[in-house]
């Protein structure tokens, strides 16, 4: 079993998509052990994507994570962070395959419906940057 982090991000809160995107997260045999609204502070939104700090589009990253709420969740799995990346498909829509969430709902490379973890150790940073081990379930 392993977890990982998810954002549905505001793009998708905002046009409705929250139930389809859970619908394809539970078909795809991942389970919600937390979850919960949020609508993120600059401050979240900067050191949550710190590592994207000296892009150019760092900025309006944030004010894009800022720009409404979002729904976090963990989910677990086996093999569930790849198995999650997978069903997002890639940063640009533009290049993402047939059946993924982002193919599906996401407008450009940037308002991009879904986050995911990429690795274990930043599934880690990122559950615990949002959710205290209490707020998980065991199911
Ligand atoms: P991810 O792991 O697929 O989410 O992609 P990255 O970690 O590379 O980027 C984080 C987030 O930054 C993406 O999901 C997008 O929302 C945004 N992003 C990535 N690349 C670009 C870009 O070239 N331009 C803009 N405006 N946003 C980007």
């Amino acid at each position: 079993m392993e977890r990982t982090f998810s954002i549905i991000k505001p793009d998708a809160v905002r046009a409705g998509h929250i139930g389809p995107i859970l619908e394809m997260i539970e078909g795809a045999g991942l389970q919600l052990v937390a979850t919960r609204m949020l609508h993120m502070t600059q401050g979240e939104a900067e050191g949550f994507y710190a590592v994207h700090r000296e892009r150019p589009f760092f900025a309006d990253l944030v004010k894009f994570m800022t720009s409404g709420p979002c729904l976090v969740s963990v989910l677990e799995g086996d093999d569930a962070i790849a198995r999650y990346r997978a069903l997002m498909g890639a940063t640009n829509p533009d290049e993402a395959d047939a059946g993924t969430i982002r193919k599906r709902f996401a407008s450009n490379i940037e308002q991009n419906a879904v986050h995911g973890s990429d690795a274990p150790e930043t599934a880690r940073e990122e559950i615990a940057y949002f959710f205290r081990a209490t707020e998980i379930v065991s199911r």
